[in-house]
């Protein structure tokens, strides 16, 4: 028998400080959390949803009582910016809130028979154990939004995390095992092949994660025809008319390309000013960037930290040096940590990496367009669908946006980046397969339609 490979999770600011060091799970133990899962469904089910609500809403208090721990834990294991961090755990908090009202919701709907006595019944329910595959950039919440919907309506659970957001996942379960039934929620810490046996082992699945991982789950899991989800990469564009407060508008955008070191799937990588927006927002934008504060994610100040692995960083300024004019930024700062500078570039070649591929870190292409229609044609021009912003104070030029842009949400005079985590979210083409994640959509993903039909006896 092979020995599961070791995890290692290091502090991306400070890669001499090792947090954790674990064994990976291995696929039989993950085989052997979905059976137990399997044999907890039932009791959890069947407690009924006073309980289910209960508990929930007991994730949410410990979350929040545990609250500036947490945040400090994604700090130093992921490099989220302090502010950013202390905002993911509220969220957090907020969702298990929310899902926790679900398991009140009706159901199903009552329908007449189409001729003679009797019911006819439809029901919502649940279909089993949910395989959760996550990502390592939001260690709390994406968890949680998969999580939290897939128990309020009654199924068992088995995460598969991130490798490097062991720590945060290991602590998450602690906080979500005290508050419910044994084996109702199990983390199994690993890699692809963890994740592969979760797909061959569960009931539903839901994944977030790269696009091209995204696609090999989504061949798996439908080889088994099972239902299954994934929210994947984007390559995010932000549309800026000649109308909008340019300044005030730079501010924003240079956030959502450099926030959290561009290392969200909603961050902006292309700016299209329209017309004579190019010279304002191309001057602004540039400065905005330079003077992003960059540092240490536990300083409050800090907007753009460290890339996740000295990997990601290479990969961000070697795109950068392939090509083009460098407006900002264009290199990693001289300090510890795996670091790379806010940047803005233009003149790049049709194909080049940043205009077709996620690169995910906290650079962006700026892509000129002579009006509108054209701002949305290069907008559209790429694989990914997930999310465009449009800042303009004409209504009709918003108004055209939300008509044809190709993405699965668009958010007029708001940073790419935000999240109202009661909506549905998600993209079309690369950046998303399956039922939308978050609010009501997620109710509906982790269960099944029943029909019943009742006769009277003798009918
Ligand atoms: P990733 O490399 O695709 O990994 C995601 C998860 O899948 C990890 O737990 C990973 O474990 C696991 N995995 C890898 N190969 C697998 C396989 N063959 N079968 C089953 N599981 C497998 O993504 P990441 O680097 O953690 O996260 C960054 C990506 O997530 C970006 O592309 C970002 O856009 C995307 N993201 C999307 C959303 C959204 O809602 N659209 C939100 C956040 C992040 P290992 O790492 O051990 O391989």
């Amino acid at each position: 028998m092979t020995t599961p490979p070791s995890l290692v999770s290091r502090n991306p600011a400070d890669p001499a400080d090792v947090l954790l060091r674990v064994a990976a799970s291995g696929a039989a133990a993950v085989a052997d959390a979905v059976v137990k899962a399997r044999d907890a469904r039932p009791g959890w089910l069947d407690g009924g949803a006073g309980a289910r609500s209960a508990a929930l809403v007991a994730v949410a208090e410990a979350i929040e009582a545990a609250a500036d721990e947490l945040a400090a834990l994604a700090v130093r294991e992921v490099g989220k910016p302090h502010t950013e961090a202390r905002a993911e755990v509220a969220r957090t908090a907020a969702i298990w809130r929310y899902y926790a009202q679900a398991p009140h919701e009706p159901t199903g709907a009552v329908h007449e028979p189409f001729g003679g006595p009797g019911l006819l019944l439809t029901r919502r329910r649940p279909y089993g154990v949910a395989g959760l595959i996550t990502p390592w950039n939001f260690p709390f919440a994406i968890p949680s939004w998969k999580a939290a919907p897939a128990l309020a309506v009654g199924n068992t659970v088995v995460l598969k995390p991130a490798p490097e957001a062991t720590a945060c996942a290991l602590r998450l379960a602690e906080i979500l095992q005290r508050a419910l039934p044994r084996a109702v929620f199990t983390v199994a810490p690993g890699g692809a092949a963890e994740g592969g046996a979760l797909i061959t082992s569960s009931d539903v699945v839901s994944f977030t994660g790269s696009t091209a991982v995204g696609h090999e789950v989504v061949r798996a899991a439908t080889a088994r025809g099972i239902p299954v989800q994934a929210e994947m990469g984007g390559l995010n564009a932000a549309i800026v008319l000649p109308d909008a407060d340019i300044e005030r508008v730079a501010a924003h955008i240079a956030a959502a390309i450099a926030g959290y070191a561009g290392q969200k799937c909603t961050a902006t990588s292309r700016v299209i000013p329209v017309g004579a927006a190019l010279h304002p927002v191309r001057e602004a934008l540039a400065a905005a960037l330079r003077e992003l504060p960059v540092g240490d994610p536990s300083d409050p100040a800090t907007v753009c930290g460290p890339l996740i692995s000295e990997q990601a960083r290479d990969r961000v300024t070697q795109a950068t040096c392939r090509g083009g004019a460098v407006l900002a930024g264009g290199n990693a700062p001289r300090r510890p940590g795996w670091y790379a500078t806010p940047t803005l570039v233009e003149k790049l070649p049709p194909g080049h990496e940043l205009l077709q591929e996620e690169v995910f870190g906290p650079v962006a292409a700026l892509l000129p367009a002579d009006d509108l229609a054209h701002a949305v044609r290069i907008a559209n021009s790429v694989p990914y669908g997930l999310v465009t912003s449009v800042h303009t104070a004409d209504l009709n030029a918003a108004l055209h946006g939300l008509d044809h842009l190709d993405t699965g949400m668009v958010r007029v005079n708001a940073p790419s980046t935000g999240v109202d985590f009661h909506l549905p979210f998600g993209g079309t083409k690369a950046s998303s397969h399956g039922a939308r994640e978050q609010g009501r959509a997620a109710l509906d993903f982790y269960t099944c339609t029943r029909t019943y039909t009742l006769s009277p006896t003798g009918a």
